[in-house]
C-alpha cells in the first residue's frame, strides 16, 4: 500500500467506497463521476501504478473479476453493452496512478465517448512496429 494513493485507500477500505464486489485482492466499486449508469471501477489492493506493473497473477484475476462484474450489470441494468477501459499514463488520460479496469455499460444513444478517428498504417511503421516481435 502507497502512502498517497487513494485509490490504496479506497482498495483497502480506509476511505469509504460504493463497493459492489471485493475479495482478497480486488475491491470493484462505483466510479464517483460515472461516464454511463453503473460505470464501475476494479481496483487491485495491492498498489501497481500501471499495467506495466502489475504482476501477471494479478492481471490474469483482474479480467476474471471483470467479467463477472460485466455480466452482472449488463443484465441487472439492461445495458446494451460495455466498455473495458484501462489507461496507462498521462498521455493516455490517466489521472489516477494506481492501475483500475473501468466498466462502462452502454446504452443506445447515450453520450459516452470512447472512439477514434482510424488513421492509415504505413509499410514503413507496420515494419517498425512487426520487427520488435521479431
Ligand atoms: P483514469 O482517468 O483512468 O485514471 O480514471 C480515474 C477515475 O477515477 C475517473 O473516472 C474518476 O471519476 C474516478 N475517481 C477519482 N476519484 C475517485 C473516488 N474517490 N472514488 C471513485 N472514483 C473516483
Ligand atoms: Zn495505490
Amino acid at each position: 500500500m502507497q502512502n498517497d494513493c487513494i485509490f490504496c485507500k479506497i482498495a483497502n477500505g480506509e476511505i469509504p467506497s460504493a463497493t459492489l464486489y471485493e475479495d482478497e485482492e480486488f475491491r470493484v466499486i462505483l466510479d464517483l463521476g460515472p461516464a454511463s449508469k453503473g460505470h464501475a471501477l476494479i481496483l487491485p489492493k495491492k498498489h501497481a501504478a500501471n499495467l506495466f506493473e502489475l504482476p501477471d497473477e494479478t492481471a490474469e484475476k483482474a479480467l476474471i473479476v471483470a467479467k463477472r462484474i460485466a455480466g452482472v450489470l449488463k443484465e441487472g441494468l439492461h445495458a446494451e453493452g460495455l466498455n473495458l477501459v484501462q489507461n496507462n499514463g498521462a498521455a493516455a488520460g490517466q489521472t489516477v496512478e494506481h492501475f483500475h479496469i473501468h466498466l462502462i455499460p452502454r446504452y443506445q444513444n447515450d453520450t459516452v465517448n470512447v472512439t477514434w478517428q482510424p488513421g492509415e498504417l504505413s509499410e514503413e511503421e507496420k515494419g517498425e512496429i512487426l520487427k520488435l516481435f521479431r
